[in-house]
């Protein structure tokens, strides 16, 4: 067993560390209210910041470095490993790029999709030119998605979608939804429903802003009214769409900004080693420095998971089980960041982004402490990580 990258990986490392320093403004970081650690909201979504993220983005992609991932036929390197280089420097820096397109959509139309449909959509995803946003939830169907009410009626060779979406996070910054709906509302749940890609510009779309916690419009409400959709933009088999919306859920439990753990770490370890508290800098308090390593040892197990995952993908030995306990960890451990975060910057841990008193970057302590909880929620809550791990990893029963 080798736990290191080969010597061209290392090489490719320096070569995109090296990229973002200098295509960044200096001040990127202070700007954008990126949590930096886990599973929160990105600088896409802030519109101030869309613009810049797009252009970023597509620079990246231009360099091959949005499909590392993929068979080299439709334009990766087939490396994951590449892959989680790339995110790892990436999240590190905050540097504002990928997203659904890239990390989702890409990775399951190859695993399901038609061949006309990945001549047609991975090199626009590749380059960063196809931007997309989940339509899975709805007001009254999260955990259990069987409960989707929105509507898709073939109609010739279209789909006529009628529906409401919610959660619908980037909507509204975004080309195209990623949007599971009922077609065959007379079949049981899981074979009831399909997958396709719906261009946000249709005539019929009504995507409407909601706040997050931050104050921060990433979220959308997205009515559909008589929306028209090709039947070729249907991704997979018809009625198949539970079974590859699991699939896609496995690739966007993947998701973790994983670099940004590392920066975390070592803005707390640089600002206990400069700040005083009672005459006594905090670096010599037993407590603060207790909670620093309890959280450096998690976010070296989560390293290994992710390096691991990396190889194990490379290997064709991706499993579920194993992204749902990746997602439950990494999520959690962000909270964990957070509330410790939170405890060793005390009262100055509340004064929010544009302070000149907050310290860590501006005020990212506030910010994370906000925005990490919504990571063990979205894309499939710790409860659900947790019965898809016991039922399906662990063979537990059922109830
Ligand atoms: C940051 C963020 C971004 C999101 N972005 C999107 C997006 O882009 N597109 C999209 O479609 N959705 C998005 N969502 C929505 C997300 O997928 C849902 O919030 C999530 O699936 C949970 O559904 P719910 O909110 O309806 O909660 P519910 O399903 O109503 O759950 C409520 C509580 O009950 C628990 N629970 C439910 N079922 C079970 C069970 N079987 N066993 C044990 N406990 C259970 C849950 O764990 C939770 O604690 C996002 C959510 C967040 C937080």
């Amino acid at each position: 067993m080798d736990f290191d990258f080969t010597e061209e990986e290392k090489v490719f490392r320096k070569e995109v560390d090296e990229f973002v320093r200098e295509e960044l403004p200096p001040d990127w970081d202070v700007k954008t209210s990126y949590w930096p650690a886990g599973y929160g909201t990105l600088a896409q979504m802030e519109t101030e910041f869309a613009d810049y993220a797009s252009e970023f983005h597509r620079k990246i992609g231009k360099k091959g470095w949005l499909s590392c991932g993929w068979p080299k036929e439709y334009g990766g390197m087939n490396s994951w490993v590449k892959n989680a280089i790339v995110d790892e420097v990436m999240s590190y820096h905050r540097a504002p790029y990928g997203g659904v397109a890239t990390w989702i959509s890409g990775p399951t139309i190859i695993e399901v999709g038609s061949e006309s449909m990945k001549k047609e959509w991975l090199p626009k995803i590749a380059n960063g030119e196809a931007t997309f946003w989940l339509g899975y939830s709805e007001p009254n169907a999260g955990s259990d998605l069987g409960s989707l009410k929105t509507r898709a009626v073939k109609n010739g060779d279209e789909f006529i979608v009628n529906g409401q979406k919610t959660w619908g996070t980037g909507a509204h910054v975004t080309d195209y939804c990623w949007l599971l709906a009922k077609t065959d509302p007379s079949a049981r749940k899981h074979g009831s429903a399909t997958l396709m890609i719906v261009d946000n510009k249709t005539p019929g779309i009504d995507i409407r802003p909601i706040e997050n916690i931050l104050g921060i419009h990433s979220f959308n409400e997205v009515f559909f009214d008589d929306v028209r959709v090709p039947e070729e933009n249907v991704v997979g088999e018809i009625n198949r769409g539970f079974y590859n919306v699991m699939l896609a859920l496995q690739y966007e439990r993947l998701i973790m900004g994983m670099g940004a753990f590392r920066r975390v770490l070592e803005e707390l370890i640089r600002y206990v080693k400069e700040t005083e508290y009672n005459g006594q800098l905090l670096k010599d308090d037993p407590l603060v420095r207790n909670k620093i390593a309890s959280i450096a040892i998690e976010i070296e197990v989560i390293y290994s998971f992710y390096w691991r995952t990396a190889w194990a993908m490379d290997q064709g030995k991706f499993s579920e089980t194993e992204a749902s306990v990746f997602k439950l960890f990494g999520t959690e451990l962000s909270v964990k960041i957070a509330c410790t975060a939170m405890e060793i910057l005390g009262l100055y841990g509340q004064l929010e982004r544009g302070s000149k008193w907050a310290p860590l970057l501006d005020g990212w302590a506030s910010i994370g402490y906000l925005d990490a909880i919504s990571g063990p929620i979205g894309a499939g809550t710790s409860e659900v990580q947790r019965d898809i791990i016991a039922i399906r990893g662990l063979g537990l029963p059922r109830d």
